[in-house]
């Protein structure tokens, strides 16, 4: 494909799509009904149709009767960790495989003109990202969230937390898929937000953005902090009724989605000519700029909101240079 027709590459070799972000077009104001049943088919598919399906595999291939998750036993607990961690690596090699191992489609539709194998730095371990961000995931993140899962489930099965009932609460059950996204979403931006101020940036997410140009690998490349706090997003089935599959649908969506931001590419190319868009620009963009887009406006516009949107377009630009000017002004006034 001509990644030409799509967008520009500047000097450096980075590319950006010309056309700018759109927010979720839910809330936007006056009402446009028309885009309405658009925004559902690309909120339902692919990302969230897979995520509602990959949680019911683990429900039906791998989650035992209550009464055997009642009891903390490794066998259980080993299956659930090995069908995410081989699940996970299985999901994240394909894409990291294709598009930055064999370079299916060389640097068309690639962000940042480097892959982040001809980068080495200090920052990392081993001076590669690939290695720093590969062992990170899957051994710290990933063992993290799971863990998360577990308790809860555990938790489910001897009676601690109560669960809807499929019996009589079937429709309250069904109607947490799609609320679970936006919990996700709120949930993400309030600890992506804490994550940036002065203290947790420095000793905890500093680390994640050490990918100023994220693979697949970076995905799930953070500070054990961070991990915890990234996968607590299971923890709101405390406060909410909800019930084990949403518990474990609460892992799925941060574990398989973080991959959303993260792969590099505008579009992926596929065969006869046709692409898909991941859907990754926004955090992207949060990568390079570090102060805009801490979530990606998907469901809801929380950065337009709270003034840090930049929809990759000039407009976008001069919106964040204004708020560092304004920021950096704030800073340099002495205190009387
Ligand atoms: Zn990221
Ligand atoms: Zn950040």
């Amino acid at each position: 494909m001509d990644d030409s027709l799509y967008g520009k590459r500047n000097k450096k070799g980075d590319w950006a799509p010309s056309a700018p972000l759109e927010s979720s077009a839910l809330w936007q104001w006056p009402p446009q009904p028309g885009k309405w049943l658009p925004w559902v088919v690309g909120f339902v598919w692919p990302w969230n149709a897979m995520f509602v399906l990959i949680t019911c595999l683990t429900w039906w291939l791998v989650i035992p009767e209550p009464a055997v998750m009642a009891q903390l036993q490794w066998s259980w607990v080993l299956k659930l960790f090995a069908w995410n961690w081989l699940g996970l690596l299985a999901y994240y090699a394909l894409f990291e495989g294709l598009l930055y191992a064999r370079k299916t489609q060389d640097r068309r539709f690639k962000y940042n003109g480097k892959f982040p194998a001809e980068q080495p730095s200090d920052v990392f371990w081993f001076k590669s990202q690939n290695i720093d961000n590969f062992i990170r995931s899957f051994f710290i993140s990933i063992p993290i969230g799971s863990a998360v899962e577990v308790l809860l489930l555990w938790q489910y099965a001897n009676g601690g937390l109560a669960a809807l009932s499929w019996d009589t609460q079937a429709a309250l059950i069904c109607a947490w898929f799609p609320l679970a996204m936006f919990v996700q979403e709120l949930h993400f931006y309030a600890i992506h937000r804490l994550s940036h101020t002065p203290f947790l940036y420095k000793w905890v997410h500093s680390v994640h953005h050490n990918s100023v140009n994220p693979s697949p690998w970076s995905s799930m490349s953070m500070h054990p902090v961070e991990g915890l706090m990234y996968f607590a997003v299971a923890l709101w089935v405390l406060v909410l009724p909800a019930h084990p599959l949403i518990a474990i649908h609460l892992f799925t969506i941060p574990a398989f989605g973080a991959i959303v931001g993260h792969i590099g590419f505008d579009r992926i190319e596929l065969p006869a000519g046709a692409s898909t868009q991941p859907h990754s620009y926004a955090h992207y963009l949060h990568h390079k700029h570090f102060e805009v887009n801490y979530c990606d406006n998907g469901s809801v516009p929380l950065d337009t909101w709270f003034g840090s949107w930049h929809d990759g377009s000039a407009e976008g630009e001069r919106r964040m240079q204004e708020r560092y000017a304004a920021k950096v002004a704030r800073l340099n006034t002495p205190k009387t």
